[in-house]
């Protein structure tokens, strides 16, 4: 099998070739035909978390050691299976192409045995954070129940519901109850930002404000249904949101996750308004404590999702009602150059690897 792996943090991926694995048991193989590269492979790829005021928290402390090898949007083909799986998994066949569910905890854990594997807190197995990703030919998956049928969804775009769709359905889950006068805030309109659109329009959102830097971004928002825009570049973006949101910014949802971006999000709900934090893109937050209370204001942090949620996110692509964002390919072998383009904030929804 073939891998890209970086040889160490910041260093240009390399194309390694092992052995490639037999499963065992209730492994599964899988083929990988597309793989998408997120934004959070990027800190993994540097090596470490911003925490602000120069503190990092570097990844190796969570068992990401290199070489290794990134990815965690797979998408691919049932190549073989482990001797037990026939017995738990009777429909699934040799050649069945499968959207592969990356946030595989222990397993035995009380949050993994609630189906919460993404809560993991006795050893997770996360596909391409501390496990082996699918920037390969080839991954193996522990069990077939992992694997989630995506027919009828474009591979690539399929490939993308596994971090970015289920992220951002799954923030979604946090908001407080809407009103019909209620509004929600998608700040940071990559990858991430352009499905949480999608997301928020296919649960019956209507009231959605895409929040970027780029024009570009904030036209690609709008086409998938934000009904309104901001240039968060404005000096004045608060009090521009707050306008837009007419005192009724009920959520929003952060898709970058730096001061600014908290700060626009905070000072801007409205009482009982809740702030959801999904990106990573570092620093941290300083900000007085009482409005929390005397705003009845929440703070979740939202962390990928569990398999059930990945199924629902699949089961709207399935049915039309997400609508797909922009997903553009290119072979697995420039790799190293979708990863330097998405850091300069070159591209406009998501790259997926094709092998
Ligand atoms: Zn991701
Ligand atoms: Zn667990």
């Amino acid at each position: 099998m073939i891998s890209y792996q970086f040889p160490e943090h910041g260093k240009p991926l390399q194309k390694v070739m092992h052995e490639t694995p037999k499963p065992k048991g209730t492994e599964v193989l899988v083929r990988i035909t597309h793989s998408g590269v997120c934004h959070s492979d990027l800190h993994i790829w540097d090596g470490y978390f911003d925490w602000g005021r120069g503190k990092r928290f570097y990844v190796k402390e969570r068992g990401c050691l290199p070489p290794f090898t990134l990815g965690h949007e797979p998408f691919g083909m049932v190549e073989a299976m482990g001797s037990a799986v026939p017995r738990i998994a009777r429909k699934l066949k040799v050649g069945q192409k499968k959207l592969v569910f990356p946030w595989i905890g222990c397993g035995k854990c009380a949050l993994c045995k609630s189906g919460q594997d993404n809560y993991c807190v006795s050893g997770s197995r996360f596909l391409g954070v501390n496990r082996p990703g699918a920037y390969a030919s080839h991954v193996l998956i522990p069990h077939p129940k992992y694997l989630v049928d995506s027919s009828g969804i474009d591979d690539a775009f399929a490939a993308t519901l596994a971090c970015s769709g289920l992220t951002t359905y799954s923030a979604s889950a946090k908001l407080p109850e809407l009103g019909p006068k209620d509004w929600v805030a998608v700040i940071g309109c990559g990858g991430l930002g352009l499905v949480c659109v999608s997301v928020l329009r296919a649960k019956g959102v209507k009231n959605i404000i895409a929040c970027d830097i780029d024009p570009g971004k904030l036209e690609a928002a709008k086409k998938l249904g934000a009904k309104l825009t901001l240039d968060t570049r404005a000096p004045d973006a608060a009090q521009k949101l707050a306008a837009l949101a007419m005192g009724n910014l009920a959520g929003a949802i952060d898709l970058v996750g730096m001061p600014a971006t908290a700060a626009l999000g905070l000072g801007t709900l409205r009482k009982g308004g809740r702030y959801v934090l999904c990106g990573l893109f570092g620093g941290e937050l300083v900000h007085p404590l009482p409005p929390f209370a005397q705003r009845a204001i929440g703070i979740v942090g939202s962390y990928v999702g569990n398999l059930q949620e990945l199924k629902e996110v699949v089961a709207l692509a399935k049915k039309k009602k997400l609508k797909p964002t922009p997903v553009t390919t290119c072979p697995a072998s420039e790799v190293t150059t979708a990863l330097e383009n998405l850091k300069a904030g070159k591209v406009l929804g998501r790259v997926v690897l094709a092998f």
